[in-house]
C-alpha cells in the first residue's frame, strides 16, 4: 500500500464476480477494501492517489480455488542413481514456489482440502507472517476418513476414525490444530484401487457427528462424495459443500436439496480428466475405466446442478499451481454459460470457503482484484494464461501481474 491514499483502476470494464452487467467504471480501493465502483465518467481523483489506468482490460474478482491440495505441487526432480538422498525440508521451498504460481494465475483465495504433513497450515501461517507471497489459504487440517484403503496411500493427509465419539474427537484434533473447515471423507476415492467410490463409507451416526460437532464450533463441513450413498447421507445430514459430486445427475431430489439449502457441490472435472486421460499412466487400468465413467457423469452433473439452482464452485484438483482456470475453461466448454463458471470461480468460491467480503467486485468488499488482458466471457482460456494475467491485488497490494512494476504500487 501506499501510505494513506486510496488506488484507483480506471477505465475497467468490470465482471462484478456475481452476474451484473459488465460495466466499464472506475475501481476505487481503500486500506485494502473496495469503497466505490464508479461507472460511467470517473469522478473527480484525490490528488494523493494512485492511479492505474487499465482502460482496454477486464477486471474481477481475485479468483478462488475451492479444491485444491498444496501438498500435491511437488515438483522436484526425481532422484538420480548416485544423488544422495533428499532432504524434506525441501518441500518447503516448493511449497512457496506453488503458492507464488497460484498468484501469477490470479488465485488469491485458496480452499485446501487436505495436504500431507500440515504443509497448508505451514503454508498459511507463512504468508501471514509476510515470510513469502500466496494466496488467502483456508485449510481442513487432515482429512477425517473411517479407516479405509485410503488412509494406507494418503498416510498424513488423512484421520482415520471409527465411530462418532472418535469422530467427534477427530473434529477437534483438527479445531486444535487449527483448521478452518473440516473435511470427511463420505465415499471412498476414484484413486484408490481398493476403495469403492460407490456406497457410503461412513455411517450416519459417524458423518451427524462431525457436522454437530463441526457446526457447534463454527466450522464449515465439506464432504468427500463421488457416489449417492454418501452424497446422500452428507446432504441429508446438511453439510456445507459436495467435493465431486459425481453421480448428482441421478438424484435430482438431492439437487433440489442443496439448492435450497445453499449447500456449495464443487465438481472437480479436471481431476476426472487427470485420471480418465491427462496423467492416465500414472495410474492403474481399473481406475482409468471408472474414471472415463465417472468423467461422463461428472459432466452430466454439471448441468444438472446448474439447472436446479444449485452454487456452483470452481475446483482445480489439479495442477500445475496457477493454471487453475483450466476448470473454468472445462465448465464452459461442458456447456455452463461463460458468466456462470466466472461466477464459480469467484462468487461460488466465496459461497464454499463461507466467506462473505470476498469474490465480488462491490463496495465494502475486500479489494482481491485481477487486471487481464482480453474479454474472459469471450475466451475463458485467457485466464490459464499468466501472460494475460496483468496485475493480481490482494487485499488492495499488488501481489503479481505480467504488468510487471507498476510505479509506487509496488
Ligand atoms: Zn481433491
Amino acid at each position: 500500500m501506499t501510505g494513506t491514499g486510496s488506488i484507483w483502476l480506471t477505465g475497467a470494464r468490470v465482471i462484478d464476480g456475481v452476474g451484473g452487467d459488465v460495466e466499464r467504471a472506475a475501481i476505487e480501493v481503500v486500506d485494502g477494501r473496495i469503497a466505490g465502483v464508479h461507472p460511467g465518467e470517473t469522478p473527480p481523483i484525490p490528488a494523493d492517489a494512485t492511479v492505474v489506468d487499465v482502460a482496454g482490460r477486464t477486471v474481477l474478482p481475485g479468483l478462488i480455488d475451492a479444491h485444491v491440495h498444496l501438498s500435491s505441487y511437488d515438483r522436484l526432480p526425481p532422484i538420480l542413481r548416485g544423488e544422495a538422498p533428499r532432504d524434506p525440508a525441501l518441500r518447503i521451498f516448493d511449497l512457496a514456489n506453488g503458492a507464488r504460481g497460484l498468484l501469477a494465475g490470479g488465485i488469491t483465495t485458496v480452499r485446501d482440502v487436505g495436504s500431507e504433513d500440515d504443509h497448508a497450515l505451514l503454508l498459511r501461517e507463512a504468508i501471514r507472517l509476510g515470510l513469502t507471497p500466496g494466496p488467502r489459504v483456508l485449510t481442513c487440517g487432515r482429512i477425517l476418513s473411517a479407516t479405509a484403503p485410503g488412509g494406507v496411500i494418503f498416510g498424513s493427509m488423512y484421520r482415520e476414525a471409527d465411530g462418532p465419539d472418535e469422530m467427534r474427537k477427530a473434529v477437534r484434533e483438527q479445531i486444535r490444530r487449527g483448521a478452518d473447515f473440516i473435511k470427511i471423507m463420505s465415499t471412498g476415492a476414484r484413486s484408490v484401487v481398493f476403495e469403492d467410490p460407490e456406497p457410503a463409507q461412513v455411517t450416519r451416526d459417524e458423518l451427524r457427528a462431525v457436522i454437530d460437532e463441526a457446526h457447534r464450533m463454527g466450522r464449515r463441513v465439506a464432504a468427500h462424495a463421488e457416489g449417492l450413498g454418501g452424497a446422500r447421507l452428507a446432504v441429508e445430514e446438511g453439510v456445507d459443500t459436495i467435493e465431486h459430486g459425481l453421480s448428482l445427475h441421478r438424484a435430482p431430489d438431492l439437487l433440489d436439496a442443496m439448492a435450497s439449502a445453499g449447500t456449495v457441490l464443487v465438481p472437480t472435472l479436471t481431476t476426472v480428466h487427470d485420471v480418465a486421460a491427462t496423467h492416465a499412466d500414472h495410474y492403474p487400468e481399473v481406475l482409468v475405466e471408472q474414471a472415463k465413467r465417472q468423467r461422463d457423469d461428472a459432466y452430466l452433473t454439471l448441468i444438472a446442478a446448474h439447472a436446479a439452482g444449485v452454487t456452483l464452485a470452481m475446483g482445480f484438483d489439479s495442477w500445475p499451481p496457477g493454471g487453475n482456470a483450466l476448470e473454468l475453461v472445462r465448465m464452459v466448454e461442458g456447456g455452463l454459460p461463460a458468466m456462470d463458471a466466472l461466477v464459480a470461480a469467484t462468487r461460488g468460491g466465496a459461497a464454499a470457503c463461507g466467506l462473505d467480503d470476498l469474490g465480488v467486485v462491490a463496495p465494502g468488499a475486500i479489494a482481491d482484484l485481477v487486471v487481464v488482458d482480453g474479454d474472459p466471457l469471450a475466451d475463458a482460456a485467457i485466464l490459464t494464461d499468466p501472460g494475460r494475467i496483468r496485475l493480481v491485488l490482494q487485499a488492495g497490494v499488488v501481489v503479481a501481474g505480467s504488468a510487471g512494476p507498476v510505479g509506487p504500487l509496488r
